[in-house]
């Protein structure tokens, strides 16, 4: 697993306050060995690793990460970018708007055509028509009918006509005169690339000039969707790419190969054999998922979000000041409590989450600790000290907690500031860390 590989990693890292050129170059022999795990063609992996390692080396980790923390980011940030940054959608432009599948056998192109189609009814308000252009195989035709029965789009299909090129073209004029405002056109594939295929998804595309070329691949088939993927775009100069059986562990390397070689935008998923196994495709995700890495990134994005470096230096001239109270408390456990609730917090981190499994997580860890501040006059948030045994007992009662639960409260806060006046350094690094991690 990557994250448990990169953890060691970061060990390393660990203490520094810039990214050097030593501490970097073991947490990106993992990172392009987790690239190569997940079927990243080799040149491209190195190619990749070499452009972070240039953007990394010296910078300054002054945020509240660790600076192995910034790297992941930088490594995901860079691995988004190379997918096509954001997402990119399908050109409706054209009426009816003329939609081509292309691949190869069993990629999952009538599925795909019929999700698109439920997809474009039932989310864009469309009213699409499916066309079964594959005359190879009868089973083939009726399969697209049975999809098309299943999501209410009808099928035009022509079971005597041998010929893909006029039924593309006979099914445009029934779309035409009947209202139909989208044409998805379903083709035959071969289990491999040969002549005959490519001349004929060539002559239908000729003749019909969609407005977009779809290439559907399985995501499963690895280094050789590269190959297949250039073949029919030397062809087709197809628009976009959909990467179907995402659902099983496939880690989904193809996404970075085809786009790194064909530089075409992935623009959908499949992610199941149902009509409703279709996402838009997420570029920082699909990182995600390359690198293996669950949720790391966004519990590191949420945190930078979070704890910005304007809130930790007011923080920090209150301590030096000794005005630190239960109030800047309450601030920091709400800071927490936005990044998500603990379970979700827990679940984020690699590994955590099986470690964690058998130990019950309340929903909101901190509900006493809020109740018995809230409890407390503004006199006592901001002097604790005047909190003697009396008040405890008010402040018990008031938050329906037991005094033995404000005592402990009273003495975490009290070890907290200790601590935040201790760890107190020049430029304030360590007090982040504190609350950062
Ligand atoms: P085609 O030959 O390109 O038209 O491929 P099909 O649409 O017939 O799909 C081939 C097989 O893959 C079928 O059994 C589909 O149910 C299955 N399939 C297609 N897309 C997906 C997907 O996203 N996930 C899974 N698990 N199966 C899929
Ligand atoms: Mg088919």
């Amino acid at each position: 697993n990557l994250s448990d590989k990169l953890d060691k990693a970061f060990h390393i890292l660990k203490g520094h306050g810039k990214i050097t050129e030593v501490n970097v170059a073991d947490t990106l022999k993992e990172v392009r060995r987790a690239l190569l795990d997940a079927d990243v063609n080799f040149k491209i992996a190195k190619d990749f690793t070499t452009k972070v390692k240039e953007k990394a080396i010296g910078q300054d980790v002054l945020t509240t990460l660790q600076p192995g923390q910034l790297l992941v980011k930088l490594v995901k940030d860079e691995l988004t970018e190379l997918m096509g940054g954001d997402v990119a959608g399908v050109n409706l432009s054209g009426n009816p708007t003329v939609i081509l599948m292309s691949g190869l056998q069993g990629s999952g192109k009538t599925t795909f055509s019929g999700k698109l189609a439920n997809f474009l009814k039932t989310k864009k308000n469309k009213k699409p028509l499916l066309v079964a252009c594959d005359i190879y195989r009868p089973a083939a035709i009726n399969q697209l009918h049975v999809v098309g029965d299943q999501i209410g789009v009808e099928v035009y299909s022509e079971p005597e006509n041998k010929n893909p090129v006029e039924i593309a073209q006979n099914a445009i004029k029934h779309a035409k005169a009947n209202g139909f405002n989208v044409v998805i056109v379903d083709t035959a594939g071969r289990l491999a690339v040969d002549q005959e295929m490519m001349d004929e998804i060539a002559r239908v595309h000729k003749a019909i000039q969609p407005q977009e070329t779809l290439f559907v691949v399985d995501s499963m088939t690895g280094q050789d969707a590269v190959n297949t993927a250039k073949a029919f775009n030397d062809i087709l100069n197809f628009d976009g790419v959909i990467l179907t059986k995402l659902d099983g562990d496939t880690r989904g390397g193809a996404a970075l190969s085809i786009k790194s070689i064909v530089n075409k935008p992935i623009k959908f998923v499949g992610t199941g054999e149902k009509m409703e196994a279709i996402d838009v495709f997420y570029p920082e995700r699909m990182a995600e998922r390359i690198l293996g890495m669950g949720d790391v990134v966004s519990l590191v994005e949420r945190a930078q979000e979070q704890f910005d470096e304007e809130e930790a230096r007011k923080l920090q001239k209150k301590i030096a000041k000794n005005e630190f109270g239960f109030d800047d408390f309450l601030t920091q456990i709400q800071q927490v409590k936005k990044m998500g609730n603990m379970k979700d917090l827990v679940g984020m981190i690699p590994g955590a989450s099986k470690a964690m499994k058998d130990v019950e997580i309340e929903d909101d860890a901190f509900k006493h600790i809020e109740a018995i501040i809230y409890s407390m006059t503004p006199g006592e948030r901001s002097k604790p000290a005047i909190i003697d045994v009396k008040r405890k007992a008010r402040i018990a009662k008031g938050s329906g907690t037991k005094i033995e639960q404000v005592n402990q409260l009273m003495k975490q806060f009290d070890q907290m500031s200790k601590m935040m006046k201790m760890m107190q350094g020049p430029g304030g690094k360590n007090l982040m860390k504190m609350m950062g991690g």
